[in-house]
């Protein structure tokens, strides 16, 4: 199987699996308890804490371990209000992962949402949210790379406005992290750019169920699960052996990222990968944000005339995995939210399918799966009849 949808999960590495395995054999005791057992447990869960802490450039003790990364969002907004107290606002996007557009949705019904301009490609805009900024608002979410087509957001700009004007900052990292590097503090080591961050271990070969929050010292949170772990911060009982893998997994992730020179030839991979379909389908576009910074792993391509879903199941059959939307949406014959708030036409929306590469790819892999796409588009066209646009 060629994978091309690593921007909805990555095959754990070989030594996180160990790292897993050993844990659950060896270190599967309460951390809350206090005998032996229990407290080299915690000594597991800290020594992940510090792994995952210097992956982002931050302090262990600033660091939440949830079950994923939509948890960490929804720790984070509905933290951040509930500390604020009633009639609190929220500032998003339109281009957020659903894991913060449902929660401002649910919010937006009250009240207490406004959606930030979207510039060409999906990019915010950054002069029209700082307009929006009054003292009603309490919180701004932006996430720094988009799941669905790698769009990078001018999360530094927004955070520097919202610090100005004393309003919280939260920052969905979730694609970013062990993609590109990452760092919650300013150059040259000064204070953190932004408020709260929050990211996934599933992403970077990592283990599912594991999501990270990281908060400034002195943010005020107001905790979603109640109960003592976590500082306080989130009730139940820590997933020892996953977190334990996380942590593996960030410090893999960590040593990967110090050579720019993988990522930059991955990016050219993914280039020829777009070469190679577009070459083959004439009339496929590539939605991307023009001229604006994308993630060196993702290619989301528009293939008018085609549902999404037809091509994506023909792809599995012949051996390539990729998605449409993001992938808890996939299934659905809606073409993505994402897409038409980027100003996606519908017709192409419907068409899009997503492509995201992670390190283990390889560029023999990529443009044969080129070769497989191109020859299944032309085949869902000739079953249809259709010309295409
Ligand atoms: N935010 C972004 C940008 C994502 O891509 C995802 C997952 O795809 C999430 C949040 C949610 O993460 P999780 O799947 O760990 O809940």
């Amino acid at each position: 199987m060629i994978e091309l949808d690593h921007n909805a999960t990555t095959r754990p590495a070989p030594e996180v699996v160990e790292a897993v395995r050993r844990a659950l054999e060896e270190t599967w005791h309460n951390p809350s308890s206090v005998h032996r057992g229990g407290q080299a447990a915690r000594h597991g869960v800290e020594l992940a804490r510090k792994s995952v802490a210097e992956l982002i450039g931050a302090k262990p003790r600033e660091i939440t371990f949830t079950s994923c990364g939509t948890e960490s969002i929804d720790l984070a907004i509905r933290g951040v209000l509930g500390a604020a107290g009633p009639g609190r606002t929220l500032i998003t996007t339109r281009v957020e992962h659903a894991a913060v557009r449902e929660i401002a949705r649910e919010l937006e019904a009250q009240g207490l949402t406004r959606w930030a301009p979207l510039g060409e490609g999906g990019v915010v805009d950054v002069a029209g949210l700082g307009a929006m900024l009054d003292e009603r608002v309490r919180l701004v979410s932006v996430q720094w790379a988009n799941n669905e087509t790698g769009a990078i957001q001018p999360v530094r700009e927004i955070a520097a406005l919202c610090r100005e004007r004393g309003v919280v900052f939260h920052c969905d990292a979730t694609q970013r992290v062990g993609k590109l590097p990452v760092s919650v503090l300013g150059e040259g080591g000064a204070e953190a750019w932004c408020d709260l961050m929050s990211f996934s271990a599933h992403k970077f070969h990592g283990p599912k169920g594991v999501g990270v929050l990281w908060a400034r010292g002195g943010v005020r949170l107001r905790p979603v699960l109640l109960g003592t772990q976590e500082l306080g911060r989130r009730g139940g009982t820590e997933n020892v052996a996953g977190i334990i893998g996380a942590g593996v997994a960030a410090e893999l992730a960590g040593a990967w990222l110090k050579e720019e020179r993988s990522r930059r030839e991955l990016g050219m991979v993914r280039d020829r990968f777009e070469t190679l379909v577009l070459g083959r389908v004439r009339d496929a576009v590539v939605n991307r944000p023009r001229g604006g910074e994308r993630l060196w792993n993702t290619s989301n391509i528009a293939f008018p005339g085609l549902e999404a879903e037809a091509l994506l199941l023909l792809l599995s059959e012949r051996g390539v995995n990729a998605s449409a939307g993001a992938a808890c949406s996939s299934g659905s014959l809606e073409p993505s939210p994402v897409l038409l708030a980027m100003g996606i036409p519908e017709r192409l929306a419907h068409g899009s399918v997503r492509f995201s590469l992670s390190r283990e790819s390889t560029p023999a892999e990529v443009e044969y799966a080129a070769e497989i796409v191109g020859e299944c588009v032309e085949k869902l066209r000739e079953s249809s009849g259709s010309l295409g646009v």
